[in-house]
């Protein structure tokens, strides 16, 4: 088969990450959430203590910090330092507070380049912000989702629901709207749906709705250039 890189990029909610992990499946190619890494540094930097807005230092930790996905059955696993944090870096704590360190520059800087070392060796499903624009600028496949505001908070409402913690609508719609604000507004590699890209909405459809779609786009690709 010829390489593939899918890339999945989109705002907070969109349905990326369960689309995403069911095209890969199907395909059989590793899924990378580039969200993830960006979470397990703010996760990280927040139990360090650091002040955020030492970008000098929560850079450096960034080059430093080991974070590696393990796959295991249908559950990824996230390894930060060798320590488990796969809940931790889904805090309600880390998520209002990861926009921030995503938009330092060298932070971006480290990721991205994890990100394309990964992309370069292998055929992936890759998802996040960026991946479409900056990371892998000239994936085979490139789709941007979204949703309606309401749907995506209701998804997320729900997905916290499950663990427990209890967040109203509101709060949530809030919350999500912010950190869209954060990611399309920022000076580096912005939120931002790449021009070859296929654009999705998701509302209304459930996820293995939207893989379909996905790979309908793939195998569109695959049968003209097999
Ligand atoms: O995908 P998820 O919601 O877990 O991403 C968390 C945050 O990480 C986003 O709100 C965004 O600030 C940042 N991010 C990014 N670029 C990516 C992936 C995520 O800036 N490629």
């Amino acid at each position: 088969m010829k390489q593939l890189r899918v890339a999945i990029d989109g705002p907070a909610g969109a349905g990326k990450s369960t689309a995403a992990k069911l095209v890969a499946k199907e395909l059989a190619l590793p899924y990378i959430d580039t969200g993830a890494m960006y979470r397990a540094v703010t996760w990280k930097a927040l139990q360090l203590g650091m002040s955020l807005d030492e970008e000098d230092k929560v850079t450096e930790l960034a080059s430093r910090l080991d974070i590696a996905f393990i796959a295991n059955h249908e559950q990824q696993s996230v390894l930060v330092d060798g320590e488990i944090a796969t809940e931790q870096i889904r805090s309600p704590e880390v998520t209002e507070r990861v926009s921030q360190v995503a938009a330092i520059r060298g932070v971006r800087a480290e990721m991205v380049k994890l990100q394309q070392r990964i992309a370069n060796r292998q055929g992936v499903v890759m998802d996040g912000r960026d991946i479409g624009t900056h990371v892998i600028p000239d994936a085979e496949v490139k789709i941007f989702l979204t949703a309606s505001l309401q749907e995506r908070a209701k998804r997320r409402k729900l997905e916290m629901e499950n663990k427990g913690i209890y967040l109203s609508q509101d709060e949530l719609e809030t919350s999500i709207a912010r950190r869209d604000e954060l990611d399309s507004s920022r000076d580096v590699a912005p939120l931002r749906q790449a021009e070859d890209a296929h654009l999705i909405d998701t509302t209304g459809q459930t996820a293995a709705e939207v893989a379909e779609r996905i790979l309908g786009v793939c195998k569109d690709f695959l049968g003209t250039n097999q």
